[in-house]
C-alpha cells in the first residue's frame, strides 16, 4: 500500500496553500534582497581584482595601434658600451633617431638630475640612472633639441604652486619633464602591489600619458572623451587595457646608436627609451598577468600609452548593475537551495556560476565592459551555506514524519493480516461442517423433493465458493506476513496438470465445455506441488469461469531451452488492453467481471504470480478483447 501524501486534502488547506506559497516566495525575495544589499556594503577589492586579472589573462590580446616603439638598454648594450650608456652615448642615439623623424620621444625614468628633487631618490633608485659631465650633458641637450615632443618621464607629481619642481638643471633646462607615474595597488583597493591603472589627471592637470597620446588620437584633447575614467583621491584614472607581455616591438639601443635600423620603423611614432638591466626592482612591475614583477617599466608605460591611443580602457559597470546582478543571483540561490533536489540544485548553481563567468568574459572581451564578479559569487556561497542547514532541518522533519507514518501503516497492515487470517480460520470450520451436512443429506436414501434437492445443491455450491474464497484470503494473509515457504519435491508437471484437470472436469461439464490437452512428455522438475496445483487451478478455473458455454480450453505443456512452459488458452471474452497491466494486482477484478454474475475475490492471479515467482519463474498473459486469453506459466527446470 502506498504512503499517503504529506499534505491533507481538506478544503481549508486548499485555500491556505496558494496563500502560503505566495508568502514563502515573497519571503525568499526579501531575504535575497537583504543579503545582497548587505553584501554590497562590503568591499571585496582583492577578490574583484582577482576576477579582473583572470579576465585580462583569458581574453585574446588586443590589436595594437602600431604607434608605440621601444628602444631598450639591456645587458648586451652594457657589454658593448663597456658600462651603462651615459650622456655621450645617448646623445649619439638621439642624433641617429632624429633622422627617422619620430613624433614623440620619451625617456622612461632614465636619469635623475631634476632640480631640487635629486635627494628624494634613494641609493637604489639612483642605480641605472645615467650620468655625465656638463659638456656631455650639453651635447645631449643639443641632440634632443631637434626632436619633436621630446621629454623625460618621472613618477614625481607637481602639486599646485609647485610648478618649477619638474625642471632640470642647466644645461638640460630646456628639456621637458613629464609627470606620468605608474600606479600600484599597494595600500588601496586590492593591496597586492599590482599595476592596473594609469593617471589621466592630477589636481585637474593633464598628465603625461593623455598629453602625448593626444598627438596620436586627437579625440583625447578633450579629457571628457577618454573612456572608463574614475575618480580616485585627487586624480582621474583609467584601467590599463593590457596587451600580453612581449607584444611591443623592441629595438636594441646599440643598433640605433650605430645607425643600424630602418628609419621607417620610427617615423611619426611614439618612441619610449628605457632599460632592462635588472639594476633596480623598481624598474619592473607586477601586472594582472603575473604577480612576479616581470614586466619592464617601459613596457608598462607602452601599455598605458596604447590604452589611451586606442581609447579602450575597460569600463566598470555602474553600481546598480552590480546590485541587480547580486540580488538576482542571491534570490535564485535561495530558491534553488530550498526547493530543488540537492544534486539538481548544485547542477543549476554550478551552471549559473559558469554562465555568469562566461557572460562576464564575453562582455569584457570584446566590449571592454567590466561587471563586478565578487559580489554575485559571494552571494551564491553565502546564500548556499546560510540556507542549507535550514533545508536539512526541513528534510529531517519530513523524513521523520514519513518514518512515523510508515511505522503506523505497517502496524495497521499487520493487524489487518492477523485479523483476516484469524477470521478465515474460524469461518473454515463451520463451512466444512455445512458441507459435511449437505453431503450427508444428499447421500441419504430418503427421497427429497426436487425443490429440496435443488436447495441443498445450492447450499453445497455456495459453501464451496465460500471455502475457496476463504482459502484465497488465507493464502494472501500468508503472503503478507511472509509466511509462505516452499516445500519442493521432484514432480512431473504433466501429472500435476492431469490432477488439476480432473478436479475441474465437473465444472467444465456443467458449462458443456471441452478441456483439450497437448502435453509434451518431460522430465520431473523440482517444485512445490501444492502451490503449483493452486496456480494451475486458478488459471483453469478462470478459463472455465470466464468462457461462454460450449467453448473449449486448451492446455499445452512444452520444454524450450531449459524452461518449462504451460499455456492455458481459452475462447472467453478476453481482457481489455487497458486492464491487462492490472490483472495480477491484489483484489483486481475487471469491470466486466464485476458486473457479471461470475464470482471471484480478485486474488487468484495475484496468488498465482506470487507462487510462480517464488519458483523463480514468470507468468505472462496475452489477450485480445472478444477473442480469448492465453496465460503462460514459465518455470526453470533447474
Ligand atoms: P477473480 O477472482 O476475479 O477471478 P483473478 O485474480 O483470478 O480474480 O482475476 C482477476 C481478473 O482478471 C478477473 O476479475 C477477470 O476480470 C480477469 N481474468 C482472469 N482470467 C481471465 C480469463 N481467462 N478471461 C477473461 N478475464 C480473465
Amino acid at each position: 500500500m502506498g504512503i499517503p501524501p504529506l499534505q491533507g486534502n481538506s478544503r481549508e488547506q486548499d485555500i491556505l496553500q496558494p496563500r502560503r506559497k505566495i508568502i514563502f516566495h515573497a519571503l525568499r525575495i526579501v531575504l535575497g534582497l537583504a543579503i545582497s544589499l548587505a553584501l554590497i556594503q562590503l568591499k571585496f577589492d582583492f577578490i574583484e581584482a582577482f576576477f579582473y586579472d583572470i579576465r585580462i589573462r583569458l581574453r585574446p590580446s588586443p590589436t595594437l595601434s602600431d604607434e608605440v616603439r621601444i628602444i631598450m638598454v639591456d645587458s648586451k648594450t652594457i657589454e658593448k658600451n663597456k658600462g651603462i650608456p651615459g650622456f655621450p652615448e645617448h646623445a649619439e642615439l638621439l642624433s641617429k633617431l632624429k633622422t627617422a623623424k619620430p613624433k614623440a620621444v620619451i625617456y622612461i625614468r632614465g636619469f635623475a638630475p631634476l632640480r631640487g628633487i635629486e635627494n628624494q631618490y634613494g641609493e637604489e633608485d639612483r642605480r641605472g640612472f645615467f650620468v655625465g659631465d656638463d659638456s656631455s650633458k650639453a651635447r645631449f641637450a643639443q641632440a634632443a633639441k631637434g626632436l619633436q615632443n621630446f621629454g623625460m618621464q618621472t613618477d614625481v607629481m607637481e602639486r599646485h604652486a609647485e610648478e618649477s619642481k619638474l625642471s632640470l638643471s642647466p644645461p638640460l633646462d630646456e628639456i621637458s619633464v613629464y609627470s606620468g607615474p605608474k600606479t600600484a595597488d599597494k595600500n588601496i583597493l586590492a593591496k597586492d602591489g599590482v599595476s592596473r591603472r594609469l593617471l589621466v589627471t592630477y589636481q585637474n592637470q593633464k598628465l603625461m600619458h593623455p598629453e602625448i597620446a593626444s598627438l596620436f588620437n586627437s579625440d583625447l584633447q578633450n579629457i571628457e572623451n577618454i573612456k572608463g575614467r574614475l575618480n580616485l583621491f585627487d586624480s582621474e584614472q583609467v584601467y590599463i587595457d593590457f596587451a600580453k607581455p612581449g607584444s611591443f616591438a623592441i629595438s636594441k639601443f646599440e643598433d640605433i646608436q650605430n645607425g643600424n635600423f630602418d628609419p621607417g620603423l620610427f617615423e611619426n611614432k611614439l618612441v619610449l627609451i628605457g632599460d632592462d638591466i635588472g639594476a633596480s626592482a623598481k624598474d619592473y612591475v607586477s601586472t594582472p598577468f603575473s604577480r612576479d614583477a616581470n614586466m619592464t617599466l617601459t613596457e608598462l608605460h607602452a601599455n598605458m600609452f596604447e590604452t589611451l591611443i586606442r581609447n579602450s580602457a575597460p569600463q566598470p559597470s555602474p553600481n546598480w548593475v552590480n546590485i541587480l546582478l547580486t540580488s538576482i543571483i542571491a534570490i535564485l540561490t535561495i530558491n534553488v537551495v530550498l526547493t530543488l533536489r540537492p544534486l539538481f540544485g548544485l547542477l543549476i548553481l554550478g551552471s549559473t556560476a559558469l554562465s555568469f563567468t562566461v557572460i562576464s568574459l564575453l562582455l569584457f572581451w570584446p566590449f571592454g565592459v567590466w561587471i563586478g564578479m565578487a559580489h554575485p559569487f559571494l552571494a551564491i556561497f553565502l546564500c548556499y551555506y546560510f540556507f542549507i542547514p535550514y533545508r536539512l532541518i526541513i528534510e529531517n522533519r519530513r523524513s521523520w514524519e514519513l518514518f512515523q507514518k510508515h511505522q503506523l501503516l505497517s502496524q495497521v497492515e499487520e493487524l489487518k493480516t492477523n485479523f483476516i487470517s484469524m477470521m478465515s480460520h474460524d469461518l473454515k470450520t463451520p463451512i466444512a461442517r455445512i458441507q459435511g451436512m449437505t453431503d450427508l443429506i444428499l447421500k441419504d436414501t430418503v427421497t427429497l423433493s426436487s425443490h429440496q434437492r435443488e436447495a441443498i445443491d445450492t447450499i453445497r455450491s455456495s459453501s464451496s465458493d465460500l471455502l475457496s474464497f476463504i482459502n484465497s484470503i488465507l493464502n494472501y494473509a500468508r503472503i503478507e506476513s511472509q509466511g509462505v515457504e516452499l516445500h519442493k519435491q521432484s514432480k512431473d508437471i504433466n501429472q500435476l496438470l492431469q490432477e488439476v484437470i480432473k478436479r475441474h472436469e465437473f465444472l467444465a461439464k456443467v458449462k458443456h465445455m471441452k478441456i483439450v490437452t497437448d502435453l509434451e512428455p518431460m522430465f520431473s522438475i523440482s517444485l512445490d506441488p501444492d502451490l503449483m496445483k493452486q496456480v494451475f487451478s486458478n488459471l483453469l478455473e478462470n478459463a472455465i469461469k470466464y468462457s461462454p458455454e460450449h467453448s473449449q480450453v486448451q492446455i499445452k505443456s512444452s520444454e524450450v531451452d531449459g524452461v518449462v512452459k504451460i499455456d492455458f488458452i481459452d475462447q472467453g471474452p478476453g481482457i481489455p488492453e487497458d486492464e491487462l497491466p492490472h490483472v495480477f494486482m491484489k483484489f483486481f477484478r475487471s469491470k466486466n467481471a464485476k458486473s457479471s454474475p461470475v464470482k471471484g475475490s480478485g486474488l487468484g492471479l495475484y496468488l498465482a504470480k506470487y507462487f510462480v515467482e517464488l519458483h523463480k519463474g514468470q507468468i505472462i498473459v496475452t489477450s485480445l478483447s472478444g477473442k480469448g486469453s492465453c496465460f503462460t506459466v514459465e518455470l526453470p527446470t533447474s
